[in-house]
């Protein structure tokens, strides 16, 4: 029911023609067969080349940020207005680096998210607990808190949400999370989307992100609660980043 979304958080990497190059390889290695929905997430430089490169293709266009006001005074700043203008289909909220390197808090983030949501703009909602508060055993409050107020604006609208879990210790580590424990988490979170929208939870895809690699995506991929990866340092190689999309298919 739901297609696996494999998406590449291209982070601040990659110029414009460098972009290019990674996504005409892109375009010739991922599987034709569908099964399996595919979004880069480049910087916003390269977001209208990719554009161009992309419309016509199965390949979505997302965008790593966004600020939550329509317009206005927000030097630096990018609206959702304008990345929909620009074709883009997915936004990142609440990106681990963006909550621990730029401190936004949860409040923060779930306006994103309803900004994004009321434009048609479908937001990828980043959830996670660092290492410490693993250890502490406080892993689940901590995700339930972040999902709690990350879609406090949305009434009963989750329509293009989707929820990426992503353990603050495995991003761009090497050090993914086990396979059990992600499924663990990703089962709770989806126990708590349908408490949270009803029968419309189970629409909601649930990605897990944190050192996906070709060697290790199939792992998380074929468990039953997981819809996809969200991959950070191994899709700056597209060889790669096409290994783990058809991983989903295997
Ligand atoms: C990420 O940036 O969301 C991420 C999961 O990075 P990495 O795959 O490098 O851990």
């Amino acid at each position: 029911m739901r297609v696996p979304l494999i998406a590449a958080n291209w982070k601040m990497h990659k110029t414009i023609p460098e972009a290019r190059t990674c996504l005409v390889r892109l375009l010739e290695l991922l599987p034709p067969e569908g099964g399996v929905e595919v979004a880069v997430f480049p910087s916003f430089t390269a977001l209208a080349e990719a554009r161009r490169l992309l419309t016509g293709t199965a390949i979505a266009l997302g965008a790593q940020n966004v600020y939550p006001e329509p317009t206005g005074a927000y030097t630096g700043e990018v609206s959702v207005s304008q990345l929909v203008d620009l074709g883009v289909h997915y936004v990142l909220c609440g990106h681990s680096e963006r909550r621990h390197v730029f401190g936004e808090d949860d409040a923060f983030v779930g306006r994103k998210v309803q900004a994004a949501t009321a434009h048609e703009l479908a937001p990828i909602l980043c959830v996670g607990e660092t290492l410490d508060e693993r250890r502490a055993g406080g892993a689940w409050a901590v995700v339930e808190r972040q999902l709690e107020r990350g879609v406090a604006g949305l009434g009963d609208n989750s329509r293009g949400l989707v929820i990426a879990y992503e353990p603050v210790w495995a991003i761009g580590t090497g050090v993914a999370a086990q396979p059990a424990d992600a499924h663990a988490m990703a089962s709770q979170i989806r126990s708590w989307l349908r408490d949270r929208f009803g029968a419309k939870g189970d629409e909601i895809r649930v990605q897990y992100g944190g050192s996906v690699k070709p060697d290790n995506a199939r792992e998380f991929l074929r468990l039953p609660d997981v819809d996809g990866a969200l991959v950070g340092g191994a899709s700056l190689d597209p060889d790669a980043f096409a290994a783990i999309a058809h991983a989903v298919l295997r």
